[in-house]
């Protein structure tokens, strides 16, 4: 036996969401492709055949290779989250009490609380606290089927901060079998302060203003120039960054060979998801808010739509990301935790079994946001997001009988194993 070598047999079902090419929308968002009596081979980290267990079993029957018997169980390729945000440190719990308890957004605000709370802990935080808060994180994650995470940065918000951040999530690589996808998020709040131009003042366009050349002229292209990212994230939203500043950094971006991702319309239609789409983003994430009418006109797209269904449920949004209507517009929808300061869901299992009845997404649907939509959305299809043969062995194994049943058992404990590149973590 050598490392990464593995097989999982007589799965009751083997959801394979077989990849021909493309994310999946419209009426293939929800299509798993399950094969019964399944079974998948695995050597060297690497599928190398997926089928019904007489036919894998045929071929790549080994006494020397370690076996799962996966009867009564499914098993599904591992977990791809799109959307998160580990670095941080500061607590935020006592701002969700508040807010349960009656207080607005602004009220919380008002006493120091949101985005800029973090901001000003990581900051004031070690390297060594940063990097045990990730490990820490991370094997929640992994609890939660996660094989393949995006972890942006963004709580920084100066050139050094931003690197720093940057830098500790490529080294958290060592603290985890999960591969990690980092995004560079700059413009992620308009900060009061810079390292470069001081105070940015009072006036709040001008402060966007200054903060937008800062990330164009200098931190995009310190980020690039040491290559620590493989994305660049915008936020787009009323009082964040307008559509012609995401414009400007989105350009810059693509100029400088980054592909970009958007945070759009999480708390007001600003017009996110058409400049996501405008500017030719991988992804946009959130689009809570976003109009039915901008969806319509926008029509088919190939930026994928993260929805955030915990994100809405903790910020007590008074409207749902429209996943029904991104779905008929042909548009390939990706389902995110969205963990981060203010949210510390990390399980994408639950958050998936969540989605599920609050956009009326069927339990195909959303496992294919999960697993392929989500690569795609990351530019990892090639190595993850389904059971296909050449692609790395992740997979998990879930006690439950059909894929189906994974959206009835919200918060239980129901994940067998988790397998990277063939190997077996919990
Ligand atoms: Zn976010």
């Amino acid at each position: 036996m050598s490392a990464g070598d593995l097989n999982i047999v007589h799965a009751s079902a083997l959801v394979q969401v077989h990849d021909s090419g493309t994310a999946r929308r419209g009426a293939t968002q929800g299509e798993l492709d399950i094969i019964t009596d399944g079974a998948i081979a695995i050597r060297g980290g690497i599928i190398v055949a997926v089928g019904d267990t007489h036919s894998v079993l045929s071929e790549h029957f080994d006494h020397d290779v370690p076996m799962i018997n996966a009867r009564g169980r499914t098993v599904l390729p591992g977990l791809v989250e799109c959307h998160s945000h580990p670095i941080f440190d500061g607590e935020r719990h006592d701002e969700y009490a508040e807010r349960l308890g009656g207080a607005s957004l602004a009220e919380v605000a008002a006493k120091g609380g949101g985005i800029w709370r973090s901001v000003v802990a990581t900051r004031a935080a070690d390297d060594t606290t940063l990097l045990a808060r990730l490990t820490a994180a991370y094997a929640r994650v992994l609890a939660g089927g996660v094989t393949t995470l995006e972890v942006k940065s963004g709580y920084g918000l100066t050139v050094a901060e931003e690197l720093r951040a940057l830098r500790l999530l490529d080294a958290s690589r060592a603290s985890t079998p999960i591969q990690l996808a980092v995004t560079f998020l700059g413009a992620h709040v308009v900060p009061r302060f810079s390292e470069v131009v001081g105070d940015l003042g009072d006036d709040v366009v001008q402060r966007g203003v200054d903060y937008t050349h800062l990330i164009d002229t200098e931190m995009l292209p310190a980020v690039v120039a040491q290559g620590l990212a493989e994305f660049q994230d915008v936020t787009v939203e009323d009082g964040f960054f307008t559509p012609a500043q995401a414009l400007q950094l989105i350009r810059r971006s693509h100029q400088l060979g980054l592909p970009v991702r958007v945070h759009a319309d999480a708390w007001k239609p600003s017009e996110g998801w058409r400049t996501a789409v405008q500017g030719g983003a991988i992804s946009a994430e959130h689009l809570t808010y976003t109009p039915d009418a901008e969806i319509l006109d926008v029509g088919a797209a190939d930026t994928v739509a993260v929805l955030l269904p915990i994100a809405e449920l903790i910020y007590m949004t008074d409207r749902r990301a429209n996943a029904r209507l991104f779905i008929d517009q042909q548009v390939p929808v990706a389902i995110a935790t969205d963990y981060c300061s203010s949210i510390h869901a990390t399980s994408l299992l639950n958050t998936l079994a969540t989605a599920a009845p609050w956009f009326r997404m069927t339990p195909g649907e959303v496992i294919v946001g999960a697993t392929l939509n989500a690569a795609y959305s990351l530019g990892r299809q090639a190595t993850c997001g389904s059971l296909d043969v050449g692609k790395r062995g992740d997979v998990i194994v879930v006690d439950c009988p059909h894929p189906e049943e994974i959206c009835l058992a919200v918060g239980a404990p129901v994940l067998d194993h988790v397998v990277i590149a063939g190997t077996l973590h919990s």
